[in-house]
């Protein structure tokens, strides 16, 4: 074992329920220290592959290692795997530092030692002075920093976490990112992290990973992902993309929304004309949609001037264009 061996491999892992396949072939190496986020939309078996990972479902077939062991058959106890999710069940008759305390006890640690790891978790996860809280007088944001503080208190390799901030209102995920990737880096320890939630993914992890049906639709950095989208599925779940036919039969191009031009003139060779439907405001600018050649669905982003500029009807005839280096070609399905 080498610090550049992955911690985590999945050979060749398949779940199946009955005659359904959850997960149906994954390959996939998670390395020391790294945060991995696995995003898909609803139903793509992210839950299924984090949970064969904790030792809460057998594949059944393949192989999971952790440091270069088979734990395929070793239990979600002797894994050292916790588990954190969105509705994670703290215990309500224990107040907040006995609820971190938990895991602790259970492995025989001290009492002295136990309150001094659950006080640096505490302070840690900003909980200092609510020690003797109940569970029920805490508000969303801090019952999931006390889960975290809890799974994270006896120190483990990894940690994972099943779409822990999707009961928490807009502001507080955004802190709660903060808080999740700086204490990861801090620690350094591996997250391995699904969301269904592609600002959630691409703001904190290292490597994302693209699920779509049970199997892996694209490993890679953030913006590689979002620039370079490998296929259909990839380019259409993430970002707001257009998908035109490439210049060889059977090949398509990606061109991001924001990097489409809109002309109320045909400024000539190779403008898409296109009629245009509605605008809709997004955060970062306008969105405008059109209908392209063939009915295609076309978008690109504007400024507010922009538009006011343009000041488009429905109905009314505009030409799209892109720089010849905004057009990324994709490999295939
Ligand atoms: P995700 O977390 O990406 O939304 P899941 O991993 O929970 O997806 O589920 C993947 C698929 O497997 C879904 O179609 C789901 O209905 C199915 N599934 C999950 N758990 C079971 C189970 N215990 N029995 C039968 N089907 C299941
Ligand atoms: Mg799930």
């Amino acid at each position: 074992m080498t610090d550049t061996d992955p911690l985590v491999r999945f050979s060749g892992v398949r779940k199946t329920y009955g005659t359904f396949e959850a997960v149906k072939h994954l390959d996939l190496d998670i390395g020391r220290g790294e945060f991995v986020a696995i995003m898909g939309p609803s139903g793509c078996g992210k839950t299924t592959t984090l949970r064969m990972l904790a030792g809460l479902e057998e594949p059944t077939a393949g192989e999971i290692t952790i440091d270069g062991k088979r734990m395929n058959e070793v239990s979600a106890h002797d894994r050292d795997t916790p588990l954190v999710w969105q509705s994670l069940a703290l215990f309500p008759f224990l107040n907040v530092k006995e609820n971190v305390e938990f895991g602790l006890k259970m492995r025989g640690v001290p009492k002295p030692d136990r309150h001094g790891r659950a006080m640096l978790w505490l302070e840690r996860l900003g909980l200092k002075g609510f020690e003797t809280r109940r569970i029920d007088q805490l508000s969303g944001g801090q019952r999931q920093r006390v889960a975290l503080a809890r799974s994270l208190v006896t120190e483990p390799r990894m940690l994972l976490l099943d779409e822990p901030l999707s009961a928490l209102d807009a502001h507080l995920v955004i802190r709660m990112q903060g808080v999740l990737t700086r204490l990861q880096k801090e620690l350094g320890i591996t997250f391995v992290y699904v969301t269904h939630s592609q600002s959630e993914a691409f703001a904190m992890a290292d490597r994302v990973v693209i699920m779509g049906h049970g199997e892996i639709a694209q490993i890679g950095k953030p913006q590689e992902i979002f620039r370079a989208p490998k296929n259909r599925f990839v380019a259409e779940f993430v970002g707001r993309n257009n998908i035109l036919p490439g210049k060889t039969p059977g090949q398509e191009i990606v061109v991001a929304a924001d990097r489409m031009q809109v002309s109320a003139s045909d400024p000539g060779e190779g403008a898409l004309p296109a009629e245009f439907l509605s605008e809709e405001f997004a955060g970062t600018g306008i969105i405008c949609y059109f209908e392209g050649p063939e009915g295609v669905e076309l978008k690109a982003q504007v400024t507010e001037d922009q538009l006011e500029n343009l000041a488009p009807e429905p109905g009314q005839r505009f030409w799209l264009t892109w720089a010849p280096g905004a057009a990324h070609v994709m490999a295939g399905t």
